[in-house]
């Protein structure tokens, strides 16, 4: 028996299994790939902007310093909207802050979440475990498949953390939405011929928002939402006209586009699940939440799930609580559902205020960029949110596990 099931071993289901660890508790990951595989692939170029609040958590872990180390502090923003006048300017010193935010290649968060789950004995990673089947009565028993083998597994708690698509979820028979913005992300590495140092971009433009986010030395991680015709399209262009297309696109603001790695393109849905839970099964990650990148928000989200997650159980061992475990659950859900919501509508408001071609609109999103520079309280609000610390506090979030 273990206290706590993890099914998927994303960025989340790490994440959760170090937090949550304890050692009088026993925590065991299922995840359906080869994660060491993973660790060794080529260059993934999908990068991850962490908040301010995710770098407490990681801080909390003991392993910002090596999350550091392979990532790009952002200490400006500059926003702005192809075509009109409207710009503004978000400083870490506005906010007394060293950093906005850092960047990180997902591949490297990865590797030193993975590392740090192989120095812990009390967590379990199965690979190649791939989830099958959930039972709920006195504890939840969840059947998976490894080596063409079924097996078994019992805990007090599961953690659904198998991504967008999350089979888990399905078979709980939780249903979920989805809204298709109709757009697709392309994401490349470029390097630039004048990087600002510390600077990262978003430029609305009427296709969709365009990120180009630092990732030291003149490399940058470009985040371009597009038709998803002109998405595949792009994709499809040679390095010469990628490179004059996303110019085209963004400016000179970093000079010029010099050279562009692989490109990926990838559909835009937000999917919200119509319950977060079902007894002692909880649900987290993309599996709860998959919002548009355009906010940057979907992971960071999920540290701060996370992160309460852990203030309500404590350091208790489980094996106490299990009279309690889905009352714990319920207040999890009560605490969480407002702060998800907010920050959907967030994403959603960005999106519909930004991609929108009606000319009208097209002025008042110039106003409003030209108004939140000028609004010191609206422009920290934005900034507040961004930065994940609207939501008041807990231990994790102010650097404690
Ligand atoms: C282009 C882009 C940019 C982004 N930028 C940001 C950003 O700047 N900031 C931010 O906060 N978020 C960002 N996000 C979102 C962020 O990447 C995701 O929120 C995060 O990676 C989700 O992690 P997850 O672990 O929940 O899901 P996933 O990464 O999907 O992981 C799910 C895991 O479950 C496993 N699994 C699936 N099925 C099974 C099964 N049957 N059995 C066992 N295991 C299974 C999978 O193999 C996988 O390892 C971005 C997303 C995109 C697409």
């Amino acid at each position: 028996m273990r206290d706590i099931a993890i099914i998927g071993g994303g960025l989340v289901g790490l994440c959760a299994a170090l937090v949550l660890q304890h050692p009088g508790r026993r925590v065991s990951i299922l995840e359906a790939g080869n994660l060491e595989q993973a660790r060794s692939d080529g260059l993934n170029a999908r990068s991850i902007a962490l908040a301010a609040s995710s770098v407490q958590v990681l801080r909390a872990l003991g392993i910002w310093s090596q999350v550091k180390a392979q990532a790009a502090p952002i200490r400006h923003i500059h926003v702005s909207s192809r075509g009109r006048w409207g710009v503004t300017r978000l400083r870490a010193e506005d906010y007394r802050l060293d950093a906005l935010g850092y960047v990180i290649e997902s591949q490297a968060l990865g590797r030193c979440l993975l590392d740090a789950v192989e120095d812990q004995d009390n967590i379990k990673l199965e690979q190649n475990a791939e989830f099958e089947s959930i039972d709920q009565g006195a504890t939840v028993t969840i059947g998976y498949r490894k080596n063409k083998r079924k097996q078994t597994l019992q805990a007090r708690l599961a953690l659904i953390a198998d991504g967008a698509h999350s089979p888990a979820r399905t078979a709980l028979g939780i249903g979920y939405e989805s809204i298709d913005y109709g757009q697709a992300v392309v994401i490349s590495n470029v390097e630039v011929s004048k990087p600002k140092f510390d600077t990262a971009y978003e430029r609305f433009t009427p296709q969709g928002p365009l990120a180009m986010l630092p990732l030291g030395g003149k490399r940058y991680a470009c985040v371009w939402t597009l038709a998803p015709q002109q998405a595949n399209l792009v994709c499809n262009q040679d390095d010469a006209e990628f490179s004059a297309a996303l110019q085209d696109c963004f400016g000179f603001r970093l000079g010029l586009i010099e050279r562009a790695g692989e490109r990926f393109s990838i559909p835009i849905q937000r999917t919200r699940a119509a319950a977060l839970h079902s007894g002692r099964c909880l649900l987290i990650g993309n599996a709860a939440n998959a919002l548009h990148p355009v906010a940057g928000q979907s992971f960071n989200l999920s540290l701060r799930d996370i992160a309460c997650l852990h203030e309500l159980l404590c350091e208790q061992p489980l094996a106490g609580l299990d009279d309690e475990l889905s009352q714990l659950v319920t207040d999890y859900v009560k605490l969480r559902d407002n702060e998800q919501r907010r920050i959907i509508r967030y994403g959603d408001g960005l999106v519909t205020m930004f991609s929108n071609q009606l000319p009208l609109l097209d002025l008042v999103r110039a106003a409003g960029l030209g108004l939140l520079d000028l609004v010191p309280p609206l422009k920290s609000q934005v900034a507040l949110t961004g930065m994940g610390m609207t939501f008041g506090g807990n231990r994790l979030l102010r650097g404690h596990l």
